[in-house]
Parts: structure tokens; C-alpha cells; sequence
């Protein structure tokens, strides 16, 4: 090999350097990547069970640990706010672009819930729903669930009418007016109430939400571009501690207080970083999985259920790449998939 010129001199000059380059950072120590943080509010209606910074920071510190164990997720959450949620509701969204839902669903709306209900029935397998609803075809079902919904939702509303329901303030406790609260711009990732929070049929047909007559103990919205994460979530624990007799009965245990109703509100707030930060659809089906909504309002239960390292069709490390709709259940609503 004869002597080199200087271009290819410094060529291989050039391309040695690259290579060190490349091999040190290789071998350097990696800094941990960042955690994701959520800027989170506390919104409480007066009147229920309150919910202190103190209940909310611990709350946010178990979700960051039962995210971390069952998801992977590495995340911190920074309660900035304590606020009334009435104020909050007069501030950014108002009067007028209020959505009161509360009125019974139309024949209209019924036979398109049963519908929706269904089709969802006869292509999804839903582990527990034998032991909550008589054996059935798909459609006796859906009808079941619709009688159901009907009947537990009229009575949330009477006995939510003598406490927080009252007019003209009921739009406050409808997903939709949740719903344009959680886009507007206050910069808050994650709501916390204590109000109850229904969904219904115009939301979507989302057998769970139905199934406990429309209360919900969270959402999460995907599709809000200016949000860091792309969008917000909120968790209600009106479910865990209400003394309304429905709620009750599908809690199955007496109001939870203190560690207990922290648990399971970090377990509904771990729940909802799931679909806001790695898009995990609600499913019916896995075992002891945090992403399968309790049928019922069994949410203490639940959170005890899903232990580490949490459920394998999870973890994103073992979770195939999704390419369609993050949603598996029957809402007709893309923007607010997944009440919980
Ligand atoms: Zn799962
Ligand atoms: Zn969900």
C-alpha cells in the first residue's frame, strides 16, 4: 500500500474520529430519561367529602409509583392548584357552553344504545359480565344493560338531586361540560374531583359507564394538540366515597376513607395515565389488569388486583405495536374514549 495523499489522510482521520465519537457515547453512562410531569388540579364541590392538597399529593405519589411498577411509565405529578370547582367551571367554561345531559335518553337514543351494545357484545368477551347479568344472548343483554342504565341513572339523579345535583348547577356534574373544561386553557393535565361525574348515551355506549347507571370514576380526552400530552384526564372520588345507595351497592363496602380512598383514587388516576400517555385502550378481558374496568364501583378491590409487574398485553414492552383505534369499547364519541 503506497503512501497517502493528504485528502485520504484526512478522510481516515475523519472517519476515526467519527468512530470514537460514536464509540464513547456508546459506552458513556446514559442520564435516565426525564419523567413525564402532569400538572394536576383539585376541583371540590362543596357539600361531599373533600379533598386536601395532603390526600391528592399522596394520591399522585402512589399513582407515580403504581405507574412506574405496572406500566412502566415514569412519571411525576405536581398538584398546583386547589380550587372550587364551581369557580373553576364559572372561570372557563360558561352558562352558556354548558351541557346538561341529565334528562332521560329518548326512544331515539335508547334503540341506539342497545344497537351500539350489541354489535360491542357479540365480537368482545367480557370477563364477570355472566356473574353481574343473567346468561344471555348478545342482544338480551344489551337489553339488559339499557334497563339497567335507565333504572340506576333515574335513581343516582333523585338522590343526587338533594345534594349536589341542583339545578342550575346539574350541567357541572355531565361528562360533556367535564369535557370542555378538561380543553380549556388552564394547562391542567389532570383534574381531581370529588363530584360526581355521569356519562351519557350521547356520550357513547361504554357498557361499564351504563352498567352503573352513568357515574364514572374518570376520563381521559386524547385529542387536545396545545396540551403537552396531547390531551387530559380526570378522576372522580365520588365513587369511592358517596353514601348514595346505588353507589354503595355497587361498591359493595362502606364509604372508603383515608388510606384506603387514596389507594384507589392513585389506582384511578394510574388507570387514566394508561390511556393519556400510552394510549391503552379499556378492556373486558385481561386479568388483574388495571386497564379492565371494574362492571361494578368495586374500585378498592381493583386497585389491589393489579400487582406488579402488572399485566403482561400491558406493559409496553410487551405490547404489540397498535396501529387502529386506541378505544375498544362501544363509544360513538373519539375524543372521550374511555371512561373509567
Ligand atoms: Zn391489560
Ligand atoms: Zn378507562
Amino acid at each position: 500500500m503506497g503512501p497517502l495523499n493528504g485528502a485520504t489522510r484526512r478522510a481516515l482521520l475523519g472517519s476515526a474520529s467519527r468512530f470514537a465519537l460514536a464509540l464513547l457515547l456508546l459506552l458513556a453512562p446514559r442520564a435516565p430519561a426525564a419523567p413525564r410531569v402532569l400538572e394536576a388540579a383539585v376541583l371540590c364541590f362543596p357539600g361531599l367529602p373533600s379533598i386536601s392538597a395532603a390526600e391528592a399529593t399522596s394520591a399522585a405519589e402512589a399513582a407515580t409509583q403504581m405507574a412506574r411498577e405496572l406500566l412502566d411509565l415514569d412519571v411525576r405529578i405536581v398538584v398546583r392548584a386547589i380550587v372550587g370547582a364551581e369557580a373553576a367551571f364559572d372561570r372557563h367554561v360558561p352558562p352558556a357552553r354548558r351541557l346538561d345531559r341529565t334528562a332521560p335518553p329518548t326512544d331515539q337514543e335508547t334503540r341506539k344504545m342497545r344497537a351500539v351494545l350489541e354489535a360491542f357484545l357479540l365480537r368482545t368477551p367480557v370477563r364477570g359480565i355472566d356473574a353481574l347479568l343473567p346468561p344471555g344472548t348478545a342482544s338480551r343483554w344489551a337489553e339488559q344493560v339499557v334497563e339497567r342504565y335507565l333504572a340506576r341513572n333515574a335513581a343516582l339523579q333523585r338522590a343526587l338531586g338533594h345534594d349536589a345535583m341542583t339545578s342550575p348547577r346539574r350541567a357541572l356534574h355531565c361528562l360533556g361540560t367535564w369535557d370542555r373544561l378538561m380543553r380549556a386553557g388552564h394547562g391542567w393535565d389532570l383534574l381531581v374531583t370529588n363530584g360526581p361525574v355521569l356519562y351519557a348515551p350521547q356520550d357513547g355506549a361504554a357498557l361499564h359507564a351504563l352498567l352503573r347507571g352513568g357515574i364514572i370514576g374518570g376520563v381521559t380526552i386524547w385529542n387536545i394538540p396545545s396540551r403537552t400530552h396531547g390531551g387530559a384526564a380526570m378522576v372522580s372520588s365520588y365513587c369511592l366515597d358517596s353514601t348514595e345507595a346505588g353507589v354503595a351497592e355497587l361498591r359493595g363496602r362502606p364509604p372508603l376513607a383515608g388510606k384506603e380512598r387514596v389507594d384507589a383514587l392513585a389506582a384511578l388516576m394510574t388507570h387514566e395515565l394508561g390511556h393519556l400517555l400510552l394510549k391503552l385502550p379499556d378492556n373486558y378481558r385481561h386479568a388483574n389488569c388495571l386497564m379492565h374496568p371494574p362492571l361494578g364501583l368495586a374500585y378498592l378491590e381493583w386497585s389491589r388486583s393489579a400487582r406488579p409487574p402488572g399485566c403482561a398485553e400491558c406493559r409496553p414492552a410487551r405490547r404489540p405495536v397498535q396501529s387502529s383505534s386506541p378505544s375498544s369499547t362501544p363509544s360513538s364519541s373519539s375524543s372521550t374514549p374511555s371512561p373509567r
